[in-house]
């Protein structure tokens, strides 16, 4: 097996950013030469993450392959660009339901079926299916949910202990992720948190190879020292990750600390030089802006950020491609009504209103996009945006006062937006899982479709494609019963299904950027390159912000 495994472990506490160093260290690793890959192991009962609510568990990412993940999965995707897929992410839901459908099936033959070896066993399997296949990566990084210490995380942690064992100690690598506070009131740097979480680690057999200490400023070298010596790790394997302005800086502040250089000797990877230009250049770039647009985010989930995660990330590289920072406001779309719609978007060079479940706050989109389209402000609607630009438009443009979503008016008689049984024939491979789909999570048309585009619309002035591929997450769909109607009063549907059989993208071409489309573009976008939507939206809102 060519390939050598780097295990992420984080302690002390969560949110230290565990997600963000894995993907900065593959980043580095990548500009060294090598190819890589990372999996997301999380300790949680569900199966995936698509079940859980928003405000708790943040944005779920979407993969070409339909997989619902957790955002951790598009820290990857933007930081080394390549896609990520069902395999990079799994929770102790997916493990135990395998393990259980082969209890079931008899596969085990008799045997008393335990947490070990059965579960960690399978846990195994799935990191080693990694290295599987021609395409291998040269690495694999491995991050684990949670902090050291908690109990659901035990399996996982047990299965990396032994892989250790079953793959050798020049393949294997373990990271602890841990903070060092500085206290201002001491004027130091305090060690011994860190202390403790790594004694929980030895506690299960797992011994550190590198402490990466998250702390507010670089810590000094007599206490790496001395956290190296109560650690027991080498006296140079003890590196700062501080706070940044900008998570794109992470890799540079890592090359400079010689992480990578580190991780490369302790796993005898190939010594090579790092090309860092890219990544200088985009920091630069972020640094140094020519201007300032402001953007409003009409959503619900607008008091979690994390929420809108790849949306958020996708406008700032919508900014760094037309050399402009991008303000967020995000507006509560429940506060939103057609009388102070004015006052709320004053100032505001485009309108985003971006996915979502649920009949909350519709009203509330639906009269800033009015806004946005009577005053000739840029507008962006993604999934759930799109879907209300389309009600929008048939109410107050076509005269169909009652015009709305299946979801939130099944009664209505104009459901523009509406539940479309037919769409799972659309790609034979998607049968299978209606067939399989009984109940909640299954029943949405989920992952990368391809989309035809229109000639001289704004869609393809952005693509220059003629086919895209795009990636979903919703239930419903336009109602082509009105396509007719609705092009009549000026609508263009710019973007369609190969076959005609679903709107994928709508604009209006008498407005400086009106666009909807049914994708989610936002997980495609990466910082050196972004998405052709956000850069041409982001593009219209500057012209804005300068007439
Ligand atoms: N609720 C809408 C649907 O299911 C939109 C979903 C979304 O915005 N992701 O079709």
């Amino acid at each position: 097996m060519k390939t050598k495994f780097i295990f992420v472990t984080g302690g002390v506490l969560s949110s230290l950013g565990k997600g963000l160093a894995a993907a900065s260290l593959g980043a580095l690793l990548q500009t060294r030469g090598l190819s890589v890959t990372i999996q997301k192991l999380d300790p949680y009962i569900n199966v995936d993450p698509g079940t859980m609510n928003p405000f708790q568990h943040g944005e779920v990412f979407v993969t070409d392959d339909g997989a619902e993940t957790d955002l951790d999965l598009g820290h990857y995707e933007r930081y080394l660009d390549v896609p990520m897929s069902r395999k990079n992410n799994t929770t102790s839901g997916a493990i135990y339901n395998q393990v259980i459908a082969k209890e079931r099936r008899g596969d085990y033959l008799g045997a008393t079926v335990q947490v070990i070896p059965h579960i960690t066993d399978e846990i195994k399997k799935t990191v080693l299916s990694l290295a599987e296949g021609e395409d291998a990566p040269d690495v694999a990084i491995i991050e684990i949910g949670g902090t050291v210490g908690d109990i659901e995380g035990l399996p996982f942690l047990e299965a990396i202990r032994q892989l250790r064992s079953d793959l050798g100690r020049d393949n294997c690598l373990n990271i602890h992720l841990t903070l060092v506070p500085y206290l201002r009131c001491a004027g130091e740097h305090k060690t011994k948190p860190t202390q403790h979480s790594v004694k929980e680690l030895l506690s299960i057999g797992i011994q550190p190879d590198i402490i990466l200490c998250r702390c507010e400023q670089s810590i000094p070298q007599e206490m790496r020292r001395k956290i190296a010596l109560f650690c027991n790790v080498d006296q140079d394997a003890v590196f700062s990750s501080v706070d940044v302005d900008n998570i794109y800086e992470v890799p540079l502040k890592f090359y400079e600390e010689g992480f990578d250089q580190k991780v490369a000797i302790m796993l005898r990877l190939p010594a090579r030089n790092a090309h860092l230009e890219n990544w200088e250049k985009l920091v630069h770039d972020c640094a140094n802006p020519q201007g300032k647009v402001t953007i409003a985010i009409v959503g619900k989930y607008v008091d979690l950020k994390e929420a809108y995660k790849s949306l958020h990330e996708a406008l700032i590289h919508g900014g760094v491609a037309n050399r402009v920072a991008v303000e967020l406001r995000y507006v509560n779309s429940e506060n939103v009504d057609e009388r102070n719609a004015a006052t709320l978007f004053k100032g505001c060079n485009g309108i985003l209103v971006p996915g979502g479940f649920g009949y909350r706050g519709v009203e509330g989109k639906i009269a800033a996009i009015r806004h946005a389209r009577e005053n000739l402000v840029p507008f962006f609607g993604i999934c759930l945006g799109m879907q209300c630009a389309v009600i929008e438009f048939a109410r107050h443009v076509a005269g169909l006062d009652d015009a709305n979503s299946e979801e939130f008016n099944p009664l209505s008689d104009h459901k523009v937006i509406y539940l479309m049984t037919e769409w799972f024939d659309f790609r034979t491979k998607n049968v299978e899982k209606r067939n399989a789909a009984s109940d909640k999570g299954g029943t949405m048309r989920l992952g990368a479709y391809p989309c035809k585009i229109l000639s001289g619309t704004k869609a393809h002035e952005a693509y220059q494609k003629a086919l895209i591929e795009e990636r979903h997450r919703h239930r419903y769909e336009f109602n082509n019963a009105f396509k007719e109607s609705l092009a009549q009063k000026g609508m263009v549907f710019s973007g369609t299904a190969p076959d005609d059989s679903l709107v994928e993208i709508m604009e209006l071409p008498d407005h400086p950027w009106f666009l909807g489309c049914q994708f989610h573009p936002e997980f495609k976008s990466r910082p050196m390159q972004a998405h052709p939507l956000f850069r041409e939206f982001i593009r219209a809102a500057k012209q804005h912000a300068t007439s």
